[in-house]
Order: C-alpha cells, then sequence, then structure tokens
C-alpha cells in the first residue's frame, strides 16, 4: 500500500527547484512514475512530498549541434531517443539500445532522465552513455553542476544526486572521426533487462588502423554500470583482432563484479561478460573502421 503523500505538478523548473528546496529530504520527484510506483509500492520509499515534473515541457527536448554536441532534456521519453532522426545519424547506438528497452508502451512514458536517477545497474542507457562519454547537468535553487556519467551511480540504485537537486540535461559529445559504437545485451526476451550488457566505442588512428581510444562499459556486472577501464588498456595503442579481443575480454570478465540472482549466477554472468565484450568490441570495430 502506497502511504499519504502531498501531490506538487510544478510546469517550471523553477517552480521545482523551489518545491525541492522547500521540502528537503521529504520530498521526492515522480516522472514516468515506471521505477518510482513500484517502489512506493513495496514500500521501501514514502515521501511526505512527491513532486511530478512529467508536465515540464521545457525539459522535454533533443538539440543537436555540431560543435557542442547532443543534449537531451531530461524528461525526454525513450521512444523519442529511439525516433529521432539526428540522434539516428549522429548517435545511431542510443536508438539500437532504446529499440531494445522493454516495450513501445513502457517506451513512449520512461524518461531517460528517471531511467538514469533510478540508478538501476541493468539501465540500458546508462552503459551507452558511458561508453559516449556523456556528461550529466544536475541543477538546485543554488545553481547548476556538470558531472561525467560514469560518475553518477553510486551503489545499487543510489546515484550522486544532493538534497533539492534534480537532473536536467544530458549531454554527448560529438564523436571522434573513425570512431565506431556498440551496444548489446543478453535477454531472454527481447526488450528484457540484460542479464549482462556492454556498451563499447572504438576510435581508430587513421592509416594504420591503430586503437587510439576505446571506452567500455558493463551494465548488470557490477552495483553500477562500470566503466571497464582496465578491459579499454587492453586494446588502446594496438591493432585490434580477434586474439587480443579474446584477451581483452577476460580482463573484463575479472574486472566485472557481477551479482548473483535468478536470472544468472555470477559465474555464469562473467562468462557473458567475456561474451558481450568480445562480441559487441568488434562490432564497434567494423564501424570504426567503415567511419
Ligand atoms: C515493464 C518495464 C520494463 C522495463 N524494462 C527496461 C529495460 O529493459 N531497460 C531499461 O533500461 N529500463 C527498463 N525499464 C525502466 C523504464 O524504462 C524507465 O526508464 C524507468 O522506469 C524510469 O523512468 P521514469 O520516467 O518512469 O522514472 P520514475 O519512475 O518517475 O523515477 C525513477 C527515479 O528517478 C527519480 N527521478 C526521475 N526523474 C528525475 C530527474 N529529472 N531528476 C532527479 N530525479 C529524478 C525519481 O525520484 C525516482 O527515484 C522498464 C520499466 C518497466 C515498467
Amino acid at each position: 500500500m502506497i502511504a499519504d503523500f502531498e501531490y506538487f505538478a510544478p510546469k517550471t523548473v523553477k517552480e521545482a527547484l523551489s518545491l525541492l528546496s522547500r521540502y528537503r529530504e521529504g520530498a521526492k520527484i515522480i516522472a514516468g512514475g515506471q521505477s518510482m510506483l513500484v517502489i512506493m509500492k513495496q514500500g521501501l520509499f514514502a515521501p511526505e512530498y512527491l513532486i511530478d515534473i512529467k508536465g515540464i515541457s521545457a525539459l522535454d527536448y533533443i538539440k543537436y549541434d555540431k560543435g557542442k554536441g547532443l543534449r537531451i532534456g531530461a524528461l525526454t521519453i525513450h521512444r523519442a531517443i529511439e525516433k529521432s532522426p539526428v540522434i539516428q545519424k549522429h548517435f545511431g547506438v542510443l536508438s539500437e539500445m532504446e529499440r531494445n528497452l522493454a516495450t513501445i508502451q513502457t517506451r513512449n512514458w520512461g524518461t531517460i532522465g528517471g531511467n538514469l536517477c533510478h540508478g538501476d545497474p541493468a539501465g540500458d542507457p546508462a552503459p551507452v552513455l558511458i561508453a559516449l562519454n556523456s556528461k550529466l547537468k544536475l541543477a538546485s535553487s543554488v545553481g547548476e553542476r556538470i558531472i561525467d556519467m560514469e560518475e553518477f551511480s553510486k551503489d545499487y540504485l543510489e546515484v550522486d544526486l544532493q538534497t533539492g537537486e534534480m537532473l536536467t540535461e544530458i549531454q554527448v559529445p560529438i564523436l571522434p572521426a573513425h570512431t565506431g559504437t556498440a551496444y548489446e545485451k543478453l535477454m531472454v526476451m527481447k526488450g528484457d533487462m540484460g542479464i549482462v550488457g556492454a556498451a563499447v566505442s572504438i576510435t581508430l588512428r587513421p592509416g594504420d588502423g591503430v586503437c587510439e581510444n576505446a571506452r567500455i562499459a558493463l551494465g548488470s556486472a557490477a552495483s553500477v554500470p562500470l566503466r571497464a577501464q582496465k578491459t579499454e588498456k587492453q586494446l588502446i595503442g594496438k591493432v585490434i583482432n580477434d586474439t587480443l579481443l579474446a584477451e581483452a575480454s577476460e580482463v573484463a570478465s575479472t574486472e566485472a563484479d557481477p551479482p548473483s540472482d535468478v536470472h544468472g549466477s555470477t559465474e555464469y554472468r562473467r562468462e557473458m561478460v567475456k561474451v558481450f565484450v568480445k562480441r559487441v568490441a568488434r562490432l564497434a570495430l567494423e564501424r570504426a573502421k567503415a567511419a
């Protein structure tokens, strides 16, 4: 049963921030409510003041600038990201990721900001945004701060949101030339949460094809979306081939610290991390060669 709460539906960011500042720890934001309502029904969280931000139209946008990159408002729904022509053209991996996130009905209501702030290490957007070197804009009544996406998750369902803060924008920089990106997750059925997931971005040096940079992030492989930096180091500065990918994926499986649950044991997930890092990195490499 859901405990009683006072409900607010601000129409501007300023109004929302003023409510957050007034009610502090007693307040909680609700966006699509897809995760928040489950938590409230389970009695895990009982906010005294629920601040429904879904009506703040100023936070529902996708903007692209060839210098600054992509800006996504926190209230943008998954389906809009999946279908955005500008995202399909410049950041195809984001659309691909969204296509396998839940069902169309869920994607039509759940927001990217809610997904990230829920802090589920099995969520699909976080690893992809880490691989894309994204940043998050967080606002409060005293100002704004920008943090790296990879620093946002602190523990299982815990993120770096201070009291009175809300996520307003996701910022994705322009991809360097000769970069390929890919994301895949292990699903029992299409649209399931990933049992493990891997997102990879590889940048090649023109001419000799040496890997200039690699960013690898794993989903469901730890208590947070995990940047696999030791694995990245295996690839950087070398010409990537199948032998190197096999070695790197071994490193990824030791770098991961996956949970054991009804969907898969720790050992099984480690094996799947190997499979997915190899598979996804190979696809990112092919795309980098073609870019
Ligand atoms: C059936 C089903 C299947 C799903 N499958 C997948 C899947 O395969 N992959 C996947 O990644 N996700 C999946 N999801 C999650 C879903 O896609 C949503 O992204 C997620 O529920 C959160 O979005 P929301 O807008 O509903 O957020 P809410 O539930 O409203 O909020 C979630 C949390 O974020 C906080 N919050 C929301 N917005 C902000 C903000 N702007 N600033 C600060 N805090 C904020 C809330 O306080 C709350 O703690 C699934 C959900 C359902 C219901």
